[in-house]
């Protein structure tokens, strides 16, 4: 039971609703999403996804009982405390406030920390701290690229609104021509939409011959049959354009090498003329789109950006692949799972194969979710629908959210406020006995 019990989760709008709103489906945080469209259907798969969750309204529990939600917070704050390897995940459809004090919360309780970032899974860290990115804003592909690259096409991009807002639109320059390597095109295939049909495993080598084509000098390795073709092809497009944006998703490897490769490539090409990597870093889904805020903040708070094994404002380790949400996980290292927001389906799908060893404490805007044996369930507004505050979106651009519902429950902030007081009266009572 929340403590004043409402009986729906759609309410009259605010007086001062706008008619377009901002959509935290996914990293490219569309802040024109007509709010009339949200029912009926936004045209943008994911959107529908991020924006179908919460009625009926969440409920509070224990252990599957209902409860109050002050009786729910003071038993959280307890077996949170209670826990011998605690790990803060989730975050992703929250906003920077509520990540700066969830936070706040795993330094309180020394929780590893890890949001369940691609880059944070990769054997050799994140590309960007190892070689280097040269990037751009998504406004900048937009409008100067006249030739962008898919460097590998995820599937699920297509289901977001990439295509139309950012390639569709004539760049200021003329005409746009898109290349797609990877075994899916981008952009159906015509004269000016191309599509080399390249499997994953060769765009090393295929980085390296553009790269060795750029240098004017012999490849040092040798290369599947067509792919110096390919190569050649590349280099006379990227020679007749301007401006070159590469469009890079997340590869099936994890030791990193695709990336770095073509980190490399862009950084050689940058040299000759505009060329920028555009990566997107999260596969569309209703997970949420602040994985570049979780970033900004963990940094700020720990010095990296999650795979954290031991929270600490003073400093944490970082260890990418090892002691990631889904690593810990996996190997049974941690004890009590802490999740804010909605759930990344890794981690539900780990989660369902446990058999209850974990307490998983959840705050959440889900009607529909798993719910998990030895659990802590803590309903909160709508994350899509009701809440204030900031993201940012993957190119690091600051993006306010537009509430279009008034909020029938306590907000994410609100009840994490409420939980990391409640654990500083714990230890303020341990600190005087
Ligand atoms: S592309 Fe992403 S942010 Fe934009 S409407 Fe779709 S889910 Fe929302």
């Amino acid at each position: 039971m929340s403590d004043s019990k409402p009986t729906s989760n759609t309410s009259a709008p605010h007086e001062d609703a706008k008619t377009q709103t901002t959509c935290g489906g996914c990293e490219l945080l569309c802040e024109d999403l007509p709010v009339r469209s949200i029912k009926s259907g936004t045209g943008c798969t994911a959107a529908d996804k991020w924006f179908g969750h919460g009625d009926p309204l969440p409920q509070t529990t224990i252990d599957g009982k209902e409860v109050f939600l002050n009786d729910a917070i003071h038993e959280a704050a307890a077996r949170l405390l209670s826990a011998q390897r605690p790990l803060l995940t989730g975050l992703a459809s929250t906003t920077l406030d509520a990540i700066q004090i969830a936070c706040r919360i795993a330094d309180c309780i020394d929780a590893s920390v890890d949001a369940n970032d691609y880059e944070n899974l990769i054997l050799t860290a994140p590309t960007a701290i190892r070689v280097g990115r040269v990037s751009a804003d998504l406004e900048e592909l937009r409008d100067r690229a006249d030739l962008v690259i898919f460097w590998g096409v995820d599937p699920s991009m297509k289901s977001t609104r990439f295509i139309e807002r950012f390639i569709k639109p004539e760049p200021h320059n003329g005409n746009r021509r898109t290349i797609s390597v990877g075994m899916t095109p981008a952009v159906t295939p015509s004269s000016y939409n191309l599509h080399f049909p390249v499997p994953e495993e060769q765009h090393v080598s295929l980085a390296r011959l553009v790269n060795a084509h750029l240098a004017q000098k012999e490849a040092s390795v040798s290369s599947p049959d067509g792919l110096d073709d390919i190569a050649h092809q590349l280099h006379q497009f990227i020679d007749a354009a301007r401006c070159v944006g590469f469009v890079s998703t997340q590869p099936a490897e994890t030791t990193g090498l695709v990336k770095w490769s073509l980190s490399k490539l862009i950084q050689s090409l940058a040299h000759q003329k505009p060329c920028f990597e555009i990566p997107l870093n999260q596969r569309a889904s209703s997970e949420g789109g602040n994985l570049a805020g979780i970033g900004a903040v963990c940094t700020w708070h720990f010095g990296s950006s999650g795979a954290i094994p031991r929270a600490s404002s003073s400093g944490s380790m970082f260890l990418p692949a090892e002691a990631d949400a889904q690593h810990l996980i996996k190997r049974d290292e941690v004890d009590c799972i802490f999740i804010v927001g909605r759930i990344p389906r890794q981690i539900k799908g780990l989660l369902a194969e446990d058999s209850g060893s974990k307490t998983v404490i959840h705050i959440t805007d889900e009607s529909n979710d798993a719910s998990f044996k030895n659990s802590i369930r803590l309903a909160c507004a709508s994350l899509s629908a009701s809440t204030k505050g900031s993201m940012l979106r993957s190119d690091g651009r600051l993006i306010t959210l537009r509430p279009f519902e008034t909020a029938c429950l306590p907000s994410m902030q609100n009840i994490l406020d409420k939980l990391l007081d409640r654990l500083a009266v714990h230890t303020r009572n341990e600190g005087s006995t």
